[in-house]
């Protein structure tokens, strides 16, 4: 998650959506997933939270690496 801080309010950039202020229940629905990033191209991808160990493909540069959810 990037905080922009557009005007002094607090703001989200979730998946490519601006959240603007302190909408919790809009923000909790987006993430129920994780953010990681590529070793090896920096993409970011996520995945979802909560199972277990994931064996994740980057869809850039093909890359597996497991995680945990
Ligand atoms: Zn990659």
């Amino acid at each position: 998650m990037i905080s922009l801080g557009i005007r002094g309010v607090p703001a989200f950039n979730i998946d490519g959506e601006i959240i603007v202020g302190f909408d919790k229940e809009r923000i909790l629905s987006k993430i129920d997933f994780n953010i990681t990033s590529c070793h090896n191209c920096n993409k970011r991808m996520k995945y979802p939270k909560g199972k277990g160990t994931l064996l994740l493909t980057c869809p850039n540069c093909g890359t597996k690496y497991k995680v945990k959810s």
